[in-house]
């Protein structure tokens, strides 16, 4: 597996060096000391440092196949994007990760001390507000402390992962004769990555076929992946809203015996369906979950759901959010709905994976951390290791994240925008 996920890049499967590892342990030493909130000294040293360079770029990495449709949306293709900011201060520390700034913005954050950008216990509350990947990196290295620290340590040290690219790929013209087997030959892919828990996209019927024939080849995949997976394995499906509420039912019905752990986006959310739904779902007693959640743009949108106790599993995107609120809604699932799990959308980005694998480690109440798999050279992941479905997120300082600076300079640098403090 180890080889096979070198081969891929994007996430491998390197054992620690020894000095990774004594850095490592050095690291989660520290981080023991205090975990969330910083003391005094460690915020005045964010304070001695100021924002020196803001370099703004885009990366596009490869998938290992190509991704179709959805129940509302075409071909999804076969890389993933990502924006990416490195920043730089006049004490040298640098940090990188998923963000994107105007150039007016990016011109603002030249001489501001870390310590504006940095609420202790709530994380990016300043001008880089959800682009907050890059300054927990920066933050992190400052500091010598694992960004996932500066969270919390309360998540589990191997994050559950799952692949969430079964797409519509039958309907690949051309592919239509082994439609179904396809599907089931890149669980297998997924499988040989080291995925322990795949996520089935259904609603074939919404737009792409007619609609019996769409609800019959949604369940013959699912079964038919069921069936070569055995019953060791977790199952999801994701409706991209291409049903109702009775159609949603009658589905899941006719799926039943199949195991899904969560039902994703099966229908338009609304507090009344999603309750009809979820009792419906405890009633016939199937421990299915009901998840949703992945277009909301603010923390405060889940609050009725969540006092109302219709959805089981929330999934605000991680980029449209960023860590400081995927933090935020972690503690506002734990206050107005204690059972309920937070599991981040996260699709068409490298660098998101690994921001849910921080989130991970970091939260209690993290279930499963969305990964759509891309190789991408520029940032080295090997302290991430892969094994059985979980990844393990390493103590180093900073998000985990190498860059490659050769390829940096050789690929990016000319064409990234650039503002230095004079
Ligand atoms: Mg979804």
């Amino acid at each position: 597996m180890g080889e096979h996920q070198n081969r891929m890049g994007g996430f491998s499967g390197h054992r620690l060096s020894r000095r990774a590892a004594i850095q490592a342990l050095g690291a989660a030493g520290m981080a023991a000391v205090s975990c969330g909130t910083l003391r005094a000294s460690a915020l005045e040293e964010l304070s001695r440092h100021r924002i020196q360079q803001v370099i703004g770029f885009h990366v596009a990495a490869p998938r290992p196949k190509f991704v179709g449709k959805n129940s509302h949306l075409g071909d999804h293709g076969d890389q993933t994007h990502d924006d990416v900011l490195i920043l730089t201060t006049d004490q040298g520390a640098r940090g990188f990760g998923s963000g994107r700034l105007e150039p007016d913005s990016a011109k603002k954050l030249l001489g501001q001390p870390v310590s504006s950008l940095w609420t202790d216990g709530a994380g990016s509350t300043g001008l880089l507000g959800r682009s907050d990947h890059p300054l927990f990196d920066l933050v992190g290295k400052i500091l010598g402390k694992p960004a996932w620290s500066l969270i919390g340590d309360q998540g589990t040290r191997a994050v559950p992962v799952y692949d969430g690219s079964i797409y519509f790929n039958d309907l690949i013209p051309g592919r239509e004769k082994n439609g179904v087997a396809g599907l089931v030959a890149e669980v297998e892919q997924g499988i040989e990555r080291g995925f322990r828990a795949f996520k089935i996209k259904v609603g074939r019927g919404h737009k792409w076929m007619p609609k019996a024939e769409g609800f019959a080849r949604d369940i013959e995949v699912v079964s038919a992946i069921r069936k070569h997976v055995g019953p060791g394995i977790r199952l999801m499906v994701d409706g991209n809203n291409g049903f109702t509420l009775e159609e949603a039912t009658r589905w899941l019905n006719a799926v039943g015996e199949n195991d899904l752990f969560f039902v994703e986006e099966m229908f338009p959310e609304s507090i009344a369906d999603d309750t009809a739904f979820r009792t419906y779902i405890r009633s016939k007693g199937w421990k299915t979950l009901v998840a949703d959640g992945e277009s909301a743009g603010d923390v405060e949108y889940f609050d009725p759901y969540l006092r109302a106790g219709c959805i089981d599993v929330v999934q605000p995107d991680v980029r449209a959010l960023g860590l400081s609120l995927e933090w935020a809604m972690s503690r506002r699932i734990a206050e107005l709905q204690p059972s309920a799990r937070l599991a981040p959308h996260n699709w068409g980005s490298h660098l998101g994976g690994f921001m849910q694998l921080l989130l991970g480690r970091a939260l209690p109440n993290f279930l499963m951390a969305e990964i759509d798999w891309s190789r991408c050279d520029l940032f080295d992941s090997s302290t991430f290791q892969w094994a059985d479905g979980k990844v393990t997120v390493p103590d180093t300082p900073g998000c985990g994240l190498v860059l490659n600076e050769d390829l940096f300079q050789s690929k990016y640098a000319e064409k990234a925008m650039k503002f230095q403090a004079s």
